[in-house]
């Protein structure tokens, strides 16, 4: 299939894009890497009469130290992310999860921005935001606000995203001492999107227990999902046996997993209870408590 007509814009700054979306409204759509976007359009299931694509605006893309955590422009390449140092060093997580988005060459023009904005369910980045607790840098002509990743997602393919904003920055706040992180899913091949996938990071305080623990899930409702009941029932418990059971228990009560051709939804709860397990036990390893 080829796109319906669109024109075709190109800001040279972040300024002139809001104005573009001022302008177009509702009837333009912003283009980053182009990954999700184009097979829409050729499938003509999104059909705006314009592109504002942001490609030219580099002070869009980067990766910097913040406050002892990071922020992350919205149109940094996933690959670039899943290779910065910075981004090993601080929240090596979000390279973990990266690796596992499509291929190389779509990491090479995806962008995180991107991949946030569309709000694929089964998509990596959203759930590590959740578990992350990130704050969205919002921005539209003349107005700015700030949006916690557990408000973005609001449903399949669906964020809080108004007509003429841009997400801008993601921010993410760094962690304690003696904190595990891990992102680990299944996907049908490599590649592919997950079937399930678990962001889960633990803190343990100086006995080995656990101070704090953050659970989200990937693939298994219309947005990801973050496990609170999970994560209550490990605080204070060592992160082994029926803990991490107990743990798995509710994680799996949390989820609303859908049925199709990749697999049932109980299939996609074996996997969740399974891969949740595994995440906080890497995370346990990972924080130096076993
Ligand atoms: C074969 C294949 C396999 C894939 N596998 C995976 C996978 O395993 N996991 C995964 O998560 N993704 C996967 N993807 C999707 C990929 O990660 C996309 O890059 C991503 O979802 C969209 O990012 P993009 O930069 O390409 O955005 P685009 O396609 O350019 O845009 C996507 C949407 O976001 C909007 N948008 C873009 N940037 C912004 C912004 N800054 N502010 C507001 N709105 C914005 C656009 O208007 C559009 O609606 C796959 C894609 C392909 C083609």
């Amino acid at each position: 299939m080829k796109p319906p007509r669109f024109d075709y814009l190109v800001p040279r700054t972040q300024d002139e894009a809001l104005a573009m979306l001022a302008e177009h409204g509702e009837r333009a759509k912003l283009l980053a890497g182009g990954q999700s976007l184009i097979p829409l359009l050729n499938f003509r299931l999104v059909q705006p009469e314009a592109l504002v694509d942001i490609n030219r605006i580099a002070d869009l893309a980067y990766v910097r130290e913040r406050n002892g955590g990071l922020a992350v422009g919205a149109l940094t390449r996933q690959h670039a992310l899943e290779r910065s140092e910075t981004v090993r060093r601080r929240l090596p997580i979000l390279a973990e999860a990266c690796r596992l988005i499509g291929h190389l060459p779509i990491r090479h023009r995806g962008t995180v921005g991107g991949n946030l904005a569309h709000a694929d369910p089964a998509s990596e980045l959203p759930a590590v935001m959740l578990a992350l607790d990130a704050e969205f840098v919002v921005v539209a002509k003349g107005a700015r606000r700030m949006l916690a990743a557990r408000d973005f997602f609001t449903g399949v393919l669906s964020t809080a995203l108004r007509p003429g904003e841009l997400l801008a920055e993601i921010r993410l706040p760094g962690l304690p001492p003696r904190t595990g992180a891990a992102f680990v899913e299944m996907a049908r091949r490599a590649g592919d999107f997950a079937l399930v996938g678990v962001a889960a990071l633990l803190t343990l305080d100086a006995a080995g227990r656990c101070q704090q623990a953050r659970l989200a899930l990937c693939g298994v409702g219309p947005t990801p999902i973050r496990a609170s009941e999970a994560e209550r029932v490990l605080i204070g418990e060592a992160p082994r046996g029926a803990a991490l059971e107990a743990a798995a228990e509710r994680a799996v009560a949390a989820t609303d997993p859908p049925s199709d051709i990749h697999g049932s939804a109980e299939f996609r709860r074996k996997l969740a209870r399974y891969f949740t397990r595994q995440a906080l036990e890497t995370d346990a390893q990972r924080a130096g408590g076993v």
